[in-house]
């Protein structure tokens, strides 16, 4: 039994998400690519968006077998100047003035959101949400919105 807890705790992955921007500078750059190779940081995107002033912007979840390993990737990346923020934003919906019209669900590449099968209402799971906002402009009855 201790064995499989030290196994266990040995196994233990640290995760954060957060939104990286980066300048115009540093979108053409090997940064993630530093950051595994270099720093041994495992980085899935979630959402990726390069803005009309050719600013990068990703939404990213890191992983790493120990904390201070995922902190220091972090600072490498902030050294070479880019934004972190962690994701305290999130999408919230009116849901008495949603209709259940299934508009956003089209443009909501995670799947945070869908219709339920059974009830025909929106579902929205945020667990699965990157934020990247599409649903705001999909949504005919301006019901979503973003919280910060
Ligand atoms: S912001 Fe909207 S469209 Fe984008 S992932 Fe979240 S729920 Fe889906
Ligand atoms: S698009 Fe707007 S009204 Fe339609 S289901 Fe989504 S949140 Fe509701």
């Amino acid at each position: 039994m201790k064995k499989t807890a030290k196994k266990a705790e040995r196994r233990q992955i640290f995760r954060k998400r957060v939104m990286l921007t980066f300048s115009q500078k540093l979108v053409g750059q090997p940064v993630m690519y530093r950051l595994i190779k270099e720093y041994d940081v495992a980085v899935n995107i979630l959402f990726a968006k390069v803005l009309p002033n050719e600013t990068g912007k990703l939404v990213v979840e890191f992983s790493a077998s120990d904390e201070k390993r995922l902190n220091k990737g972090i600072n490498f990346l902030k050294s070479l100047g880019v934004r972190i923020e962690p994701i305290s934003k999130e999408i919230v919906r009116d849901e008495e003035n949603c209709i259940d019209c299934g508009a956003c669900t089209s443009v909501c590449r995670s799947g945070a959101l869908s219709i339920d099968r059974k009830s025909f209402e929106l579902v929205f799971d945020q667990e699965k949400c990157v934020l990247c906002e599409m649903c705001i402009h999909a949504c005919p009855m301006k019901v979503i919105n973003i919280s910060f």
